[in-house]
């Protein structure tokens, strides 16, 4: 391989040319966004939040009778909440060891459900659907993550 500043032949492993130390072999952008992208964990922790939450509220308005306006408000936020917890655990698990690409991969659902929410109940619903779905989110991440990294400790090398 030569060098591109200095003309240098070099092993073709090379990563700095030996003549004038120019970098021949270029570098490796870890922290490009494409790369972190799963789309299938982005696709299945979408299903995840929706059957969940589906799931949930019906065992939750068949079981509470309630009327009371801030007793179900704080039910929602619970249900929400653990929905997206589960839904950030498995979309990061399937993401793989970088936590970035975790966080990523689950910040995107919750985004996408947010807009949902923000069609159905206009800004206040994206508001609070950015505000929690996130922030569950990026809890149930890094749970995820450490699942992952917990459960492959012998080839977190690669
Ligand atoms: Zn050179």
């Amino acid at each position: 391989m030569y060098c591109q500043k200095c003309g240098t032949e070099n092993e073709d492993n090379a990563t700095f040319c030996q003549n004038c130390g120019t970098r021949i072999k270029p570098k490796e952008n870890k922290n490009d966004i494409s790369k972190l992208i799963n789309y299938k964990a982005i696709l299945i922790g979408a299903l995840v939040f929706f059957f969940v939450l589906l799931a949930l509220s019906v065992v939750i308005i068949l079981v509470s009778r309630t009327t009371n306006l801030s007793r179900s408000l704080v039910l929602a936020v619970t249900v929400l909440g653990f929905t997206m917890i589960i839904t950030g655990i498995i979309t990061s698990f399937i993401s793989g060891k970088e936590y970035s690409s975790g966080l990523i991969n689950t910040i995107i659902i919750s985004i996408s459900y947010s807009i949902l929410f923000g069609l159905v109940g206009g800004l206040y619903g994206l508001i609070a659907g950015l505000i929690f779905l996130i922030g569950f989110g990026v809890i149930g991440s890094l749970i995820g993550v450490l699942i992952y990294r917990k459960n492959n400790k012998y080839n977190l090398t690669g």
